[in-house]
C-alpha cells in the first residue's frame, strides 16, 4: 500500500517537473494539492509521510472528522461552501478554494470577525458557462471582487475554475488560459494581485501548469479510484446529511 502510493507519488511528481520545465516555471511556483475526499485517515496519513504537505477535501463534516486521525497537514477545502458551514469550516482550512456567491463572501467576513481566522479565498470562475456548474461567469465575479474590497475582511487571492469534464487534456487548455486572462484583467483593473490559479486534475493538471496554475488538485491519479465504500466519519454534527459524491 505505502509503496503505491509512493510509486504513484513520484510519478505525479516527475510529471509536474516536466510541465513547469515546458513552461519556464519554477516547481515551486506549483503546489500538489492531493485531493483526499473518501479516502480514509490511513491512506491520508501514509501520503503525508511521504511528503504531501497540502490535502483537498470537498466535504467540511468529513474533513474536520479526518484530519484529527491524521499528521499534521494543511487542509484545502475544494468544494462548495455553504453558509452554515462557514464557522466549521474557518476551524480547519487554510484555503477556500470554491466560493461561488456574494452571500458566501458575507458570511465568510462575519465569521472571520468573530474567529479571528483569516484563510486564503479563491473565487469559482465557470469560465465554459456550463448551467450545470457552480461558479461566477467572467461578469458576475467583477462583482464578487468588488464586494470583497469593499468588505476589506476577505483576503482574495485567486481564482479557481473545474472546466467540462472530456478524455482529452488539450481540450481543458482553453478555459484555463481563460481563466489566467480573466484573473490578468481583474488585476488590472481593480489594482490589486491574485497570484494563485487553481486549476488542473488528474486528467488535465500538466496542461493546467502550462497555462499558469499555481494549485493543482489531484485525486485519483495520486490515491487511486474512488469507490462507493468511500470512508465517511462514524459520528459527526451532521452526519445525517453526509452524501457521497464521487
Ligand atoms: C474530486 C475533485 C478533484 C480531484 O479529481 P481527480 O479527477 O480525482 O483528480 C479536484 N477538484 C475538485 C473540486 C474535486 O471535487
Amino acid at each position: 500500500m505505502e509503496e503505491d502510493f509512493a510509486a504513484r507519488h513520484a510519478v505525479i511528481e516527475n510529471r509536474i517537473q516536466a510541465a513547469c520545465g515546458r513552461a519556464g516555471r519554477d516547481r515551486g511556483e506549483v503546489t500538489l494539492v492531493g485531493v483526499s475526499k473518501t479516502f480514509p485517515p490511513e491512506i491520508v496519513s501514509e501520503a503525508i509521510r511521504d511528503g504531501v504537505t497540502v490535502l483537498g477535501e470537498n466535504r467540511v463534516q468529513e474533513a474536520l472528522a479526518k484530519a484529527p486521525l491524521c499528521p499534521s497537514a494543511e487542509w484545502h477545502l475544494i468544494g462548495p461552501l455553504q453558509r452554515n458551514k462557514v464557522r466549521h469550516a474557518l476551524s480547519l482550512f487554510t484555503t477556500i478554494h470554491a466560493v461561488d456567491a456574494l452571500d458566501t463572501l458575507d458570511a465568510l467576513a462575519r465569521v472571520q470577525r468573530e474567529s479571528g481566522a483569516r484563510p486564503d479565498v479563491l473565487l469559482e470562475v465557470n469560465v465554459a458557462e456550463e448551467a450545470s456548474k457552480h461558479g461566477f461567469t467572467a461578469v458576475s465575479v467583477r462583482e464578487a471582487v468588488r464586494a470583497a474590497l469593499e468588505e476589506g475582511e476577505v483576503r482574495l487571492v485567486g481564482l479557481m475554475t473545474i472546466p467540462p469534464w472530456t478524455p482529452d487534456p488539450e481540450a481543458s487548455r482553453p478555459h484555463f488560459r481563460a481563466l489566467r486572462e480573466l484573473r490578468d484583467a481583474l488585476e488590472r483593473e481593480f489594482s490589486i494581485s491574485l497570484p494563485q490559479l487553481s486549476m488542473g486534475m488528474s486528467g488535465d493538471f500538466e496542461v493546467a501548469i502550462e497555462e499558469g496554475a499555481t494549485f493543482v488538485r489531484v485525486g485519483s491519479a495520486l490515491f487511486g479510484r474512488r469507490n462507493a465504500a468511500a470512508w465517511k466519519p462514524e459520528r459527526s454534527a451532521d452526519s445525517d446529511s453526509y452524501i457521497y459524491q464521487p
